[in-house]
């Protein structure tokens, strides 16, 4: 017998959050949406509220107020600021969270819901680049399976390990189709702004990853994010330029085997599987067809043009709150390379600078608490931003 599964979606008018809506809606018989929450797009929020008329709603955004919302929309619970995030994630109508918010933001929530043994599907990456350990741990402690990756590579990872038994992965592949700059010299790369960054080859997705998926911190924040989602040591993760995006990753064992997982590109196929794990359901996507593969290749990611995984490995390397403190940096140069306007525009050279002189500037910090994670975060902000402006 199918059971339905009561699913809040927090960040649920981003890219991922609309996608996952789309196949709850799909699969109506199998997913009850509770909660939805946004920060600021009220409008998309509200359309949302009236189709699938959750228990919860939230606008995060500290701006608004009841008074915002309209009078044919007052059935639900709402909320409203930051504290309705964590209300969210810990509703007790929920039996799983999609954290799909974007940046810091996401860590708070996912601690939330674990403490209530939620099951988190995780799309929010920089929830385990910040606070891996306090993450894992929670998840260790609300029991099997509550800790469910929605990145793509990630949940690739996680599917070739369902045929894996006992034995443990000797080779974590992280497959990147190495974004808009994979040709371009370091010069060029350097130089480069915000309208070229934006330009993602495969897949299309809300601007803060697309500019990661540019200067490679996407995938950086991503071996960071195996390296605690698996368990494995950062020698065993490689990290393959894979520009066609058909393989989503794979995972190597003792007897050379490998095991990878193969799609079209399109995150509905991993935001459901988290969604409906352990079956699989029709996405409404187009199936891989093999006979129009022309070929699938395979490069060694460059340390010198994208000094961003590099940065990653030395972070993992030092522990403590370095990996943190990356995100951080990257957050804030991120945030000023999309907000930039001016005569001098913060480039792609300049985001790399800002985090590695951040790294350097603040030194490594503890992050065996909440607290200590939160305070490096702060940190590094503040060092970020300085040297931004
Ligand atoms: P997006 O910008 O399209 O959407 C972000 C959502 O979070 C929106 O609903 C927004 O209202 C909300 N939000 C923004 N700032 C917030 C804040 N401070 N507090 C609470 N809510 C906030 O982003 P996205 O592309 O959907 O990505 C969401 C997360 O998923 C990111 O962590 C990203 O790295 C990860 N991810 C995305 C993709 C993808 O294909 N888009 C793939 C893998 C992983
Ligand atoms: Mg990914």
């Amino acid at each position: 017998m199918e059971i339905k599964r009561r699913l809040a979606v927090l960040g649920s008018t981003g890219s991922i959050g609309t996608q996952a809506l789309d196949v709850a809606a799909r699969h109506a018989e199998r997913f009850e949406v509770v909660a939805l929450t946004a920060h600021g797009n009220r409008e998309k929020l509200f359309e949302q509220v009236r189709a699938f008329r959750p228990a919860f709603a939230a606008l995060t955004d500290g701006r608004f107020t009841m008074a915002d919302v309209p009078e044919d929309l007052r059935f639900c619970r709402w909320s409203f600021g930051r504290a309705a995030l964590l209300e969210a994630a810990a509703l007790s109508e929920a039996q799983d969270v999609l954290v799909a918010v974007v940046g810091m933001a996401g860590l708070e929530s996912v601690l939330a819901a674990l403490a209530q043994k939620k099951r988190v599907l995780l799309a929010n990456k920089e929830a385990l680049v910040a606070g891996g350990q306090l993450v894992t741990d929670a998840a260790a402690r609300a029991g099997e399976h509550t800790l469910l990756p929605v990145d793509s590579e990630h949940s690739a990872v996680f599917q070739c390990l369902q045929g894996a038994g006992s034995n443990p992965m000797e080779t974590l592949y992280l497959t990147c189709s190495g974004g808009p700059f994979r040709t371009l010299g370091k010069a060029e790369i350097d130089r480069a702004t915000r309208e070229q960054a934006l330009r993602h080859p495969t897949w299309t997705m809300g601007q803060k990853i697309t500019v990661d998926c540019a200067t490679l911190f996407n995938k950086a924040l991503e071996v960071i994010e195996a390296r605690y989602l698996f368990h494995v040591e950062p020698s065993q993760i490689q990290v393959l330029i894979h520009p066609q995006s058909v393989v989503h990753s794979a995972v190597g064992f003792a007897d050379g085997a490998v095991l990878a997982q193969l799609g079209t590109p399109d995150m509905r196929l991993p935001i459901l599987y988290a969604m409906a794990y352990p079956d699989r359901l029709p996405t409404g996507g187009p199936k891989l067809d093999f006979f129009t593969l022309k070929e699938l290749t395979f490069e060694r990611p460059d340390p010198v043009r994208f000094p961003s995984l590099r940065l990653a490995y030395e972070c993992l390397a030092a522990g403590g709150a370095a990996c943190c403190m990356l995100n951080a940096a990257n957050e804030e140069a991120v945030g000023a390379f999309l907000r930039d306007h001016g005569p001098s525009p913060v480039t792609v050279g300049r985001i790399y600078a800002v985090v590695e002189e951040t790294l350097q500037r603040v030194g490594n910090l503890p992050a065996g608490t909440l607290g200590q994670v939160l305070e490096a975060d702060r940190r590094a902000r503040e060092v970020a931003r300085a040297l931004l402006t």
